[in-house]
């Protein structure tokens, strides 16, 4: 392909995504309040609008009488013509969701991690579950991935870690799901991926500067600048559980003290209440934070301290990042109204009511999994990409 050839190519697919974008946010927009939105000739709109009908991504919904004049055909993205799969490699659960074209969730399973013994199974799974979402291989336009890390985005690999099983080791995950499924694949950390679903198509679609705060197995947090996951130098941005807030905390596992890791994380407070109360035998998280809601005993105390650490290394962040808005999310603080709103309350007070909004996500235990799915779902609308 010549050079002016591949510079029309990349044309055609930057307006593309613009136009899409356009008709999504719009909801339904007529082909000429379509270009004098996004500034493109009039022709250039008819000719992209006509190949996105045929491929069937967009369809034509009836007219726009409303305005007087001659009634203009309204266009609207035929949802269903296409879709994208989200996964969450928890380090406890996969949870899998099935998006169409509006990241809408058509389907969605949870497995326990332990029940794979290797990725491939991981790849076979997917495969059935796309046959059980209904979904014709053909139009499955990618699988995002989200995992806890450590992990390599643009490489699409896992990188050693003892918090997920040894036979997920420096595994090429994406390139795995690239030559077995044949489809486009994507890696991302489970919080960043997060952020990058709310900030398209959740709570944070009208915020710029998004801190996605995930406190489940462990804890996590993920940004999102201007709908674009922001990765730092070395894809390490966000590594929010090992920030020190404690320096003569607990000893982590990273070998420094006091991370928000040793407090905050389920694996934790697991641990806490089993030295407390002296106990082997397994204790669920969950269990210990309806105690904590109810009495005042050590359960209480290790909820508590949990969501101090929490609390401040999210006000800690708050400073540095400046962000729009914070949401919060994953399992441990789902899991009751508590929860959220004494995290909200606290860092509340650590910001003397500096008016930073916190709220919880929409999209509940499956944020992660539609935040993969919203890697696949960036490729389809954002523009940017294609020219940074
Ligand atoms: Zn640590």
């Amino acid at each position: 392909m010549s050079k002016l050839e591949t510079r029309s190519s990349l044309l055609r697919q930057l307006n593309e995504r613009r136009i899409l974008n356009t008709v999504r946010l719009h909801k339904k927009i007529s082909r000429a309040n379509l270009g004098r939105e996004i500034r493109i000739a009039t022709p250039t709109v008819m000719r992209i609008v006509d190949n996105l009908l045929q491929k069937g991504w967009l369809e034509e919904i009836g007219t726009d009488d409303s305005t007087g004049g001659r009634p203009a055909m309204l266009l609207r993205i035929r949802a269903q013509a296409a879709g994208a799969i989200g996964i969450e490699l928890g380090r406890v659960y996969a949870r899998f969701v099935c998006v169409n074209l509006l990241c809408e969730v058509n389907h969605e399973e949870e497995i326990e991690v332990a029940s794979l013994t290797d990725a491939s199974q991981l790849v076979a799974f997917v495969g059935r579950f796309i046959e059980r979402a209904g979904l014709d291989p053909a139009n499955v336009i990618g699988v995002g991935i989200a995992a806890p890390g450590p992990l390599d985005p643009v490489r699409g690999q896992l990188l050693a870690t003892d918090d997920i099983g040894v036979q997920w080791h420096e595994l090429q995950l994406v390139e795995l799901f690239q030559s077995q499924l044949g489809t486009p694949a994507f890696l991302a950390n489970d919080a960043d991926a997060a952020a990058l679903g709310e900030t398209w198509f959740g709570r944070g679609n009208d915020f710029n500067h998004i801190l996605f705060v995930l406190a489940d197995a462990g804890v996590g947090a993920g940004m999102a600048v201007h709908r674009s996951i922001y990765c730092g130098a070395n894809s390490r941005a966000g590594e929010f559980s090992h920030t020190i807030v404690d320096i003569n905390g607990t000893l982590c596992s990273c070998g420094r003290r006091g991370c928000i890791n040793t407090a905050a994380s389920a694996y934790a407070m697991v641990a806490a209440i089993r030295q407390a109360r002296h106990v082997d035998q397994e204790e669920n998280v969950l269990t210990i934070i309806q105690q904590a809601i109810q009495g005042d005993g050590p359960e209480r105390e290790v909820v508590d301290r949990g969501l101090a650490y929490l609390s401040v290394g999210i006000f800690n962040f708050i400073q540095i990042f400046d962000p729009d808005l914070v949401i919060l999310g994953g399992r441990t603080l789902l899991s009751a109204e508590y929860m959220v709103r004494e995290t909200q309350e606290r860092i509340r007070k650590l910001c003397r009511n500096s008016g930073i909004e916190v709220i919880p996500t929409g999209f509940g235990i499956s944020a992660v999994a539609i935040g993969a799915a919203a890697l696949v779902l960036q490729h389809v609308y954002d523009h940017t990409q294609l020219i940074g």
